[in-house]
């Protein structure tokens, strides 16, 4: 099997085509065939370099890797269709020459002014096929003055073509509903249906898997292979994506772009598991698989022709899941950049990533995505602020006293682990003849400072007995200053 991904570059990856190309990618490698990634940039006034960058940082960040394509090579370089235009210009002349294209000199003012008057009028605004009936000889000399044209596909007016979806079934057009489509625009450019199929054609796609936005070009595209004399691939179109809502998936629906997803943290794994879901299943139950299960198991018998719903919690959901799957080092590994990224841990710095690996166990539950750390393990990274809604357990009497008693028992501790540090302080608790629950919260606050942290005694532990001294100190100086100020 030959896949290919094609994106338009005129922006970033929308998760749709991020499934799309999932789709084609679990197929090629179950099969030991070829994917392929092919930029279709004939749009110059949207197309860029930045997008086409941005497209294939987000492919490599979900581990879609492709064996030909712009920076991968292949004998059908550079994979770009602005530098295949040759090539479409050769069919569209074949075509031309075969009586299955003629030349349309109608300016797009006068097309646009018709279309308008059509649908005024409550007509089909169908190109009328106007130019379809100038002989060859008149169209000839018309070229020869130097009248600009763009070449039209002679669709047949009789007949039907039908598509045979491996997803949707047999879907049938009428010939006489389809329009006689542009190949070639009056500027030579190529449209997106000659272009697609001749790349198609001569990258020798078996199997073309993509949006069913495009079902409706699909006729067109097949009337091109049948006069090329080609035979066509395989088509699959896949179920358009909604939100919960039932409406089209938008920005509406929260983000759309893969590269929001990877910056708030969220896994490549869980995010490949969750696209795969959208539109297929293995069966009834089975959420979450692996990439290996889902290359073994992937197959469009189990697409659903139904729209596929795009639900955000359930993404959280599979995320939390895998982080809780992953080991103490790679979850270490995978929080790093976020850490770095607020400038709480150096590159390099081998402490802090010793420190790191040791507090994974304790915020691992408590993160649906990999930006969730930062919050919670600040306080390990840098002093301390002690957030506004946490104030209050520093201020008064008792609150003091819990902190200066506090400070005092962890200073006589011989070892500073969690055991001994929970061991102290219930004891201290208890003979102050207070709620532990209570009277723990003025130590988190001084320590992390915040009355929501990670579990407290182990915090303590990595945070080390003088960094947890010198916090509690700071913290009842403060207190003691604006409680004499009150006074
Ligand atoms: N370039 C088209 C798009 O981005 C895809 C065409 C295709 O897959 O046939 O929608």
């Amino acid at each position: 099997m030959r896949l290919r991904f094609a994106p338009s570059p005129t922006g970033y990856l929308h998760v749709g085509g991020a499934r799309t190309a999932l789709y084609n990618w679990l197929l090629a490698r179950q099969s030991g065939g070829s994917f392929i990634l092919r930029i279709e940039d004939t749009d110059l006034s949207r197309s860029t370099e930045e997008a086409i960058e941005a497209i294939m940082t987000d492919l490599r960040w979900l581990g879609l890797d492709w064996d030909e394509g712009p920076d991968a090579g292949g004998e059908h370089w550079p994979y770009r269709q602005t530098g295949r235009y040759a090539l479409y210009h050769e069919a569209a002349l074949r075509l031309l020459r075969e009586g299955h294209a003629y030349r349309c000199f109608c300016s797009p003012e006068e097309l646009k002014e018709r279309r308008e008057a059509a649908l005024r009028e409550g007509r089909n605004p169908m190109y009328d096929r106007r130019c379809r009936s100038i002989p060859e000889g008149e169209a000839q000399r018309l070229e020869e003055e130097g009248r600009p044209y763009a070449l039209r596909f002679r669709v047949p007016e009789e007949g039907e073509t039908a598509v045979r979806d491996l997803i949707r079934g047999e879907v049938v057009f009428r010939n006489r509903e389809i329009e006689d489509f542009v190949l070639l625009r009056n500027d030579g450019t190529p449209t997106y249906n000659l272009a697609v199929v001749v790349d198609d054609i001569d990258m020798r796609i078996t199997h073309v898997v993509r949006g069913d936005d495009h079902l409706s070009n699909t006729p067109k595209q097949l009337l091109i292979y049948h006069a090329l004399g080609k035979e066509p691939p395989a088509f699959a179109h896949l179920p358009m994506i909604v939100g919960t809502d039932g409406k089209p998936l938008s920005k509406r629906h929260g983000d759309v772009a893969v590269g929001y997803y990877r910056e708030a943290g969220f896994l490549p794994e869980a995010m490949i598991n969750f696209l795969a879901l959208l539109g297929w299943s293995l069966d009834d139950s089975t959420t979450i698989m692996d990439r290996e299960t889902l290359v073994a198991n992937f197959g469009l018998e189990r697409v659903s022709s139904k729209p596929a719903v795009w639900d955000t919690d359930k993404l959280y959901w599979m995320n939390a899941q895998y982080i809780m799957a992953m080991d103490e080092e790679g979850l270490a590994e995978a929080i790093r950049p976020f850490l770095v990224r607020e400038g709480l841990l150096a590159e390099g710095d081998e402490e802090g990533m010793e420190r790191l690996r040791h507090a994974v166990p304790l915020i691992r539950e408590r993160i649906k995505v990999l930006a969730d750390a930062v919050p919670l393990l600040a306080f390990l990274f840098r002093e301390v602020e002690t957030a506004e809604d946490s104030r209050e357990f520093l201020e008064g009497d008792e609150n003091r006293a819990v902190l200066r008693e506090a400070g005092k028992r962890l200073l006589e501790l011989e070892r500073f682990d969690a055991e001994s540090i929970e061991s102290a302080l219930r004891a201290m608790v208890e003979g102050m003849g207070l709620k532990p629950r209570k009277a723990f919260q003025p130590i988190r606050v001084a320590v992390t400072g915040s009355k929501v942290s990670p579990p407290l005694f182990e915090s303590m532990e990595l945070l080390g007995r003088e960094r947890c001294l010198q916090r509690i100190a700071r913290a009842l100086e403060g207190s003691e200053r604006r409680g004499s100020r009150v006074r």
